[in-house]
């Protein structure tokens, strides 16, 4: 049972999650049948996937055509068939523990012993559907998140019995896929994500019950002073009030009074027309920032945080998997165990002692590890560490991006990819201190790049500006300079959106090359602003004032093609030869003269504001400087014998 030992795969039930996760899973090159109980339910499935597929052709999302994806798909609805010659089999039924436990007695007679056993549960326990099978070490929770096609988190679940062997080959399965696991190490209710979203939906809702707050400071605060993608309430409507009731009625957690109004009401949200808003007669969730308030925010980021605490504390998720989870599968804005080393655990902890006096309800009750960190006196990122250890990396510990540094190339990923790489404050700053502070002689060249699959970044994180002093915002933002600044050359590789901000980073780069998909844009002029972060000026420069001119006046996007055209781009190349064509650069530029390469730099780089005169008396100088190095003498060696140079920097 291992990632080698799947090649076939089958997915039970062809509902709104199975034939989503039967199309990633064909995407990802598996072959893979579909099973569902009567013909009109697969084909439903079938046609859904052939409809997703099509747009992912027309957006170029995929490599192949729809048909070529499609033609890994089978279709029944006989189970035998469906199961006997699979290495995984995914439940995606109905979630009902009866109908599961039947499926999974089944599963045991017409699979053989080493065939991995997964189920798409979001509320059963693992170990409690496993009970059907005489083999529960081979079954797993593989927790996808709706719709599988756009969210690339999966939770991959340990039962009571499941081996190790199975749960590692589930968690290499999903990033096989593309996606991105996280283990859950306990079979704990609500997994990782949810259980850290109840309090999110929950607090609000009782602090609204007890007069505390109206519905609208609590949307208004939470989303646009805590950047949340929207409000708790516009959220519930959303997915449905009855959803968070049955899931707290069930998991015996005691239901805010306002909950329990507009279930007994029928009034559950959007596809009712009716819940915290009005969507018929009303403007639906229409709280604007103006509604924030003093809202008590950090009552509910400290019951999350708390709830944060118990996974940890309890070996469930490490830190680094709690914040993945809430970033990629509930779009958070950052991990919720960095903003409490960035609260400060003492503050929180503080603050949950005082509600639990005042009201005596459990819900506050301060988990044992988060009282253990704090009386450590790691209470956070002040200290020197908390969830997080701050303390002795040389580089780093960075959250917003990741980076990795062998061989001489240093690669950069912006790490936002549920916001599309928007560049905030904190990754710019974790920009400009990676720049600013790794090892340059350990360096030949860097590259910069984005995570997920839409965006190398698409702007900047406008949410941070409403709260901020406009005269920080006139001040140069640092990160761009720096990465201008650096004395190895520095490649952006775009795939996707690169716009405003992003953009701009990717200017302050010395080459960039981008897949045909990507678009560029300088859009600032719509919210009624102007590029901040060298745009206006790097664009005169790169393009010359005619086109710069256009792209930041008109702040339409131009595609790959014409960014090359027009000089923006080196290179703009299909999907399937981007790896190549950048490793061709990155070779090049990292077993270039290291000395050759950085005087290059500084005198294009610092000529291009200086008279010629100046210019060609820098350039002078750094020719006259380059001459007495080793580089040189290893260059005209290795040209005089024909072989290629072996530069090292001296
Ligand atoms: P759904 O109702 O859309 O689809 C379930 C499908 O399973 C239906 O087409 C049904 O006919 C079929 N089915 C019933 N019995 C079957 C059997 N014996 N074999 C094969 N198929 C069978 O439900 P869904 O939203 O896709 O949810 C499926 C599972 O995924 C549930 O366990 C749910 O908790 C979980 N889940 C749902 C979401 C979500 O947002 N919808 C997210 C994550 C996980």
């Amino acid at each position: 049972m291992t990632l080698e030992s799947i090649d076939r795969v089958t997915v039970l039930g062809a509902g709104n999650m199975g034939h989503g996760i039967t199309e990633v899973t064909a995407m990802a090159g598996y072959d893979v049948t579909m099973r569902d109980i009567k013909d009109e339910f697969v084909e439903d499935g079938y046609e859904s996937i052939e409809w997703s597929l099509q747009k992912l052709e027309e957006k170029e999302m995929i490599d192949e055509s729809a048909d070529e994806v499609l033609s890994r798909i089978d279709t029944t609805t006989d189970l035998e068939t469906a199961v006997s010659d699979a290495d995984l089999v995914i439940e995606a039924a109905p979630e009902d523990l009866d109908l599961k436990h039947d499926i999974f007695s089944d599963l045991e007679e017409y699979t053989s012993g080493d065939t991995l056993l997964a189920t798409n549960t979001s509320s059963l326990p693992i170990s409690d559907i496993a009970e059907a099978v005489d083999t529960p070490e081979r079954v797993l929770g593989l927790h996808f998140f709706n719709p599988p096609v756009k969210m690339d988190l999966v939770e991959v679940i340990y039962g009571e019995d499941t081996s190790d062997e199975a749960a590692e080959a589930g968690y290499e399965w999903v990033e096989s896929i593309g996606k991105t696991p996280i283990y859950v190490r306990k079979d704990v209710r609500g997994f990782v994500v949810n259980t850290i979203v109840g309090p999110f939906g929950g607090e609000p809702a009782f602090m609204v019950s007890e007069g505390e707050a109206t519905i609208r400071e609590a949307d208004a605060t939470m989303a646009h002073e805590r950047d949340y993608p929207m409000g708790p309430f516009e959220l519930a409507d959303l997915t449905g009030i009855d959803v968070g009731y049955h899931v707290r009625k069930e998991g015996g957690s005691p239901i805010p009074p306002i909950t329990e109004e507009k279930v007994e009401a029928e009034e559950l949200g959007q596809k009712t027309g009716k819940g915290f808003y009005d969507y018929e007669d009303g403007d639906g969730a229409d709280y604007e920032p103006e509604d924030a308030s003093d809202f008590d925010w950090l009552r509910v980021e400290a019951r999350m945080i708390n709830r944060a605490a118990f996974l940890v504390g309890e070996d469930v998720a490490t830190p680094e998997e709690v914040d993945t989870g809430v970033q990629l599968g509930l779009g958070f804005p950052e991990g919720i165990c960095r903003r409490a080393d960035k609260i400060g655990l003492d503050t929180v902890l503080e603050k949950l002692e005082t509600l639990c006096e005042e009201t005596g309800s459990e819900r506050f009750e301060p988990h044992p590890y988060l009282e253990q960190l704090v009386e450590a006196g790691e209470t956070g990122e002040d200290a020197g560490a908390g969830f997080y250890d701050y303390g002795d990396d040389e580089l780093g510990p960075y959250h917003d991006l990741n980076y990795d540094l062998e061989d001489g190339l240093l690669q950069v990923e912006l790490d936002r990819p549920s916001r599309m790489n928007a560049l905030s404050a904190d990754l710019l700053g974790e920009i400009d201190d990676l720049f600013d502070s790794v090892d340059t002689d350990e360096v030949r060249c860097a590259t910069i790049e984005g995570s997920g699959d839409r965006a190398f970044s698409a702007g900047a994180d406008i949410s941070g500006f409403s709260d901020a002093d406009p005269t920080d915002l006139m001040d140069v933002t640092p990160a761009f300079e720096t990465v201008n600044d650096f004395p190895r050359p520095v490649l952006a590789k775009i795939d996707g959106f690169c716009l405003g901000g992003g953009l701009e980073l990717a200017l302050a780069c010395d080459l960039r090359i981008a897949t045909e998909r990507s678009s560029f844009g300088a859009p600032e002029i719509g919210l009624g602003l102007i590029p901040g972060g060298g745009g206006t000026q790097r664009l005169t420069r790169i393009l010359g004032e005619t086109r710069a001119k256009e792209l930041v006046f008109r702040g339409n996007h131009i595609d790959a093609d014409r960014a090359e055209d027009w000089g923006l781009i080196n290179r703009s190349v299909e999907r399937d030869e981007f790896d190549n064509t950048v490793s061709e650069f990155v070779d090049d530029l990292a077993g270039g003269p290291p000395i050759g390469l950085k005087v290059a730099k500084k005198v294009m780089n610092e000529g291009q504001d200086a008279s010629l005169d100046a210019a060609l008396a820098m350039e002078s100088q750094g020719f006259g400087l380059l001459s007495s190095t080793d580089d040189v003498l290893e260059g005209t060696a290795a040209f005089a014998e024909d072989r290629e140079p072996e530069f090292e920097g001296e």
